[in-house]
């Protein structure tokens, strides 16, 4: 019989994040699966009380916890031995964790220790006949495997966006402290402070419901014959200010920029989606200048709605890979779009 462990951090005001959520919701539905396997919480944190109450609905046996100044930041000595702690108390045999930045970078460590193994960039966990399988995707999305493993503790990094986010209950927690005394060692990283790009510089955001998606097709001539860069990127700019959408973008157009030419200001090889870009996860797609070839639109396979506008009703998108194209001028359409937004 498995023994799950639910293995996550609190955020800096002390609240679980969506992906700590949905890695709740994935842990749950296992432990349901496999017909009564044990299910833990494990909370690492300054102070943890408050999320563990905010999922105290959950249906977990146990809420064990590593609570603490020295937690409150990631470090990877800290962090692991939390880690390791909590593991052991619960004598989790598959821990589950959100693939946040802080845990992606301890657990494999903590799989080592513990004689364990670990499977990063899960995006989905069954349980079929009383034993437990994940799948992953290999070769930039192209194959999905399904992987299972004899060996214990085996410790699984789950994508975020991957799955739903639990939403239940909020209540009081009994949380069990787990103890772990750091030698001075282990307290010699310390974070001084954050760089972040302000709201409107930041254009990735993996929460939003939906990616904007811009092409080459920005920057080259138009119908009376000239570019229109400057004119482009106020209507791509404004579009994102008045939806918060995330940006993204194709090759072409990102490569553009190393090559000397005028281009979006605000984009980066950071927005490029694609083969050799990202695979992004949002509820819904909009291609503008783009023509939908292959090594992009492979990286729109988890988008679940797909729009593009593009003056070509040949493209790529028409062949498929879109659900609505709109074969027309998308400095025009997003003009009007813009307009609409904003009048609301
Ligand atoms: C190994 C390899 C890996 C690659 N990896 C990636 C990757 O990760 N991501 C990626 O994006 N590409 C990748 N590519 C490149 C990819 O094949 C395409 O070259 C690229 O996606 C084309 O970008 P684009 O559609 O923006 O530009 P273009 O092909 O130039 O298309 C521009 C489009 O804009 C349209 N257009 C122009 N003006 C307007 C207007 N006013 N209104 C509406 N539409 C307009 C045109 O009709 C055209 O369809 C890769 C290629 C290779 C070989």
């Amino acid at each position: 019989m498995e023994n799950i462990l639910l293995l996550v951090h609190t955020e800096a005001d002390g609240s679980l994040a969506k992906s700590a959520l949905e890695s709740l919701q994935a842990a749950q539905a296992l432990a349901g699966g496999l017909g009564g396997a044990g299910l833990s919480v494990g909370i690492v944190g300054e102070k943890i009380q408050d999320a563990a109450n905010q999922i105290a609905g959950c249906g977990a046996a146990k809420f064990l916890g590593v609570e603490g100044a020295e937690f409150a930041q990631p470090r990877y000595a800290s962090d692991a031995a939390a880690a390791e702690a909590l593991c052991k108390a619960a004598q989790a045999t598959v821990v589950i964790a959100p693939a946040t930045s802080r845990w992606t970078r301890v657990l494999a460590g903590v799989a080592a220790r513990l004689n364990g193994r670990v499977e990063t960039h899960v995006t989905g966990l069954r349980a079929e006949n009383c034993a437990v399988s994940v799948t992953r995707w290999y070769y930039r999305q192209r194959m999905e495997a399904v992987l299972s493993r004899a060996q214990r503790p085996w410790f699984l990094l789950v994508d975020p966006g991957s799955q739903p986010a639990w939403e239940g209950a909020a209540g009081t927690a009994t949380v069990e402290p787990v103890a772990v005394s750091l030698p001075e060692s282990s307290k010699r990283t310390t974070v001084t402070g954050l760089r972040a790009p302000s709201a409107d510089a930041q254009t990735i955001r993996p929460d939003a419901d939906l990616l904007f998606v811009t092409g080459a097709g920005w920057t080259k001539k138009q119908a009376d014959g000239q570019t229109h860069v400057p004119e482009a990127e106020k209507i791509i700019f404004d579009f994102l200010k008045l939806t918060r959408a995330s940006l993204g973008s194709s090759k072409s157009l990102v490569d553009l920029g190393g090559e000397g030419q005028a281009v979006i200001s605000f984009l980066t090889h950071l927005n490029q989606i694609g083969q050799t870009g990202s695979t992004p996860r949002h509820p819904k797609g909009l291609s503008t200048c783009c023509h939908g070839e292959e090594p992009h639109a492979v990286g729109w396979r988890f988008i679940k709605e797909r729009r593009a506008i593009s003056l070509d009703a040949n493209c790529g998108w028409a062949r498929g890979k879109a659900d609505v194209l709109y074969v027309a001028d998308a400095f025009a359409v997003m003009a009007k779009v813009n307009e609409l937004v904003a009048a609301k």
